[in-house]
């Protein structure tokens, strides 16, 4: 399976015309069927989930229960999660089936390398370093185990992942990795080889491994810290394993465009419509004549989360078609290049955290549906909030929103100082 993603608006736009949600609510869950592959697309911005819902609601009327719109539901689920808990869900949000420390804060090497043994595992293993995406069934068997099998404690994968992932966003991946291990759900996910028989194709089944087995056993092995698994339980043949491709937590040799420390000089008294890596959608259409675009890479937002080659470049050429000036530097750099410009306008990220200076004139990320204010500790308890009373999904506020108004949703600030 080889998948590419090309990081222009044309190929959103074509992943976008090719959603068919009534044969995505029938075959989603497996490998084959009709999952849209938006998500690389949609976490950098290039597509707001509202402009999502309503390219396909345009062709055909949906339900607000449909799986579909239930799906883009997850992902605000998750942006609700991190704005009420914030940096807490790095951590584990409540104990799960074993202590934190029993389990090991890195990989097993053939893991890393797709040499386990088990298929089901390996071409997970190969299929992300190959194209940058998993189908989401295929990442419930991954991290399930990572944790449960293999002991690995779930941000060590879910580090790992991100960084090979086109689509990495800290909260849906951190937080799916938490509901995987049972820390951020009720329940840990289990699975065995019958249930990868039913969803993935051949190559993927993995019948005499340690998932050939019953649930009952499956749960007794989660719930032993000792379990020894690759001796306890025969394997496939060995693969010879793959070199995971290196993450960088800073630009990689060679990345295109080359990217220049912040420098005042290029944006004195100009008004600046900054591009950062959450925000690689067109530019909008409602700025000043002449506005700059300028593209920043914060220092800081990658030291922590590194990214694989594939990511940087599939970020760094969109900003390439996107603006003409290019940066990458610490946050206290960006903004004293920045104060020298005439005003500096951006769409809001959480992934930017704090590092955005305040001074800047910070968009909203359009929203599908509407805020929920109080912390939902479940997805259905959120899902019944955010659509209570609705039924089309045009009740949804973020369909119904009119093209911004400049005066409600811009609040560029001028800076004084040029
Ligand atoms: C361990 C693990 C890690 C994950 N990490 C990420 C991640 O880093 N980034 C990410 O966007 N998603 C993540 N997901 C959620 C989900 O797997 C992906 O969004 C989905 O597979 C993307 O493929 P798609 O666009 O074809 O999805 P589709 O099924 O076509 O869904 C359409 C869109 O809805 C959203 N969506 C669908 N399912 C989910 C879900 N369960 N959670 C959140 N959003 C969802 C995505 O934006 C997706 O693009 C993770 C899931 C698991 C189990």
């Amino acid at each position: 399976m080889t998948l590419t993603f090309a990081p222009t608006m044309a190929a959103a736009q074509a992943a976008l015309a090719a959603v068919r949600p009534g044969f995505y609510a029938r075959s989603r869950n497996s490998l084959d069927g009709a999952a849209t592959r938006l998500s690389p697309y949609i976490t950098h911005g290039f597509l707001t989930l509202p402009e999502v819902l309503a390219a396909v609601v345009a062709r055909e009327p949906l339900d607000v229960q449909h799986r579909f719109v239930f799906e883009l539901g997850w992902r605000e689920y998750f942006q609700h999660v991190w704005q009420q808990r914030g940096e807490a869900i790095f951590e584990s949000l409540h104990p799960g089936l074993l202590p934190d420390a029993a389990y090991s804060d890195s990989l097993p090497a053939d893991l890393l390398n797709a040499s386990t043994g088990v298929p089901v595992i390996d071409t997970a293993v190969r299929t992300l370093y190959a194209t940058g995406h998993l189908h989401n069934h295929a990442r419930m068997w991954l991290a399930s185990y990572v944790v449960h099998i293999r002991k690995c404690h779930w941000r060590a994968g879910a580090e790992w992942l991100y960084g090979h992932l086109l689509d990495g966003d800290l909260a849906s991946n951190h937080l799916s990795w938490q509901w995987v291990a049972g820390t951020g759900s009720s329940k840990p996910y289990l699975f065995n080889a019958d249930n990868v028989a039913r969803f993935a194709p051949a190559e993927w089944h993995s019948p005499g491994t340690v998932l050939d087995t019953s649930y009952d056993a499956l749960e007794q092995i989660a719930r032993d810290a000792q379990a020894d698994v690759p001796a306890q339980a025969p394997r496939r043949r060995r693969d010879d394993g793959i070199d995971e491709p290196e993450r960088f937590a800073t630009p990689p040799p060679g990345l295109a465009p080359a990217l220049s420390a912040p420098n005042a000089q290029a944006v004195r008294g100009r008004d600046v419509w900054l591009v950062h890596p959450w925000a690689l959608g067109d530019v909008p259409a409602d700025l000043a004549p002449n506005t700059l675009c300028v593209a920043a890479f914060i220092a800081q937002t990658h030291a922590e989360h590194a990214w694989s080659v594939a990511r940087w470049n599939f970020v760094a050429t969109r900003m390439a078609e996107l603006a003409s000036v290019h940066w990458f530097g610490s946050a206290a750099e960006l903004a004293t290049a920045l104060s020298a410009a005439r005003s500096v306008q951006t769409l809001a990220s959480a992934h930017l955290g704090d590092h955005l200076s305040p001074q800047l004139g910070c968009r909203p990320v359009a929203r599908l549906f509407p805020a929920v204010a109080t912390r939902c500790d479940s997805f259905s308890r959120w899902w019944s909030r955010a659509t209570r009373q609705m039924r089309k999904v045009s009740d949804l506020p973020g369909l119904n929103l009119t093209p911004a108004d400049p005066a409600a949703t811009l609040q560029p600030q001028r800076n004084t100082s040029s």
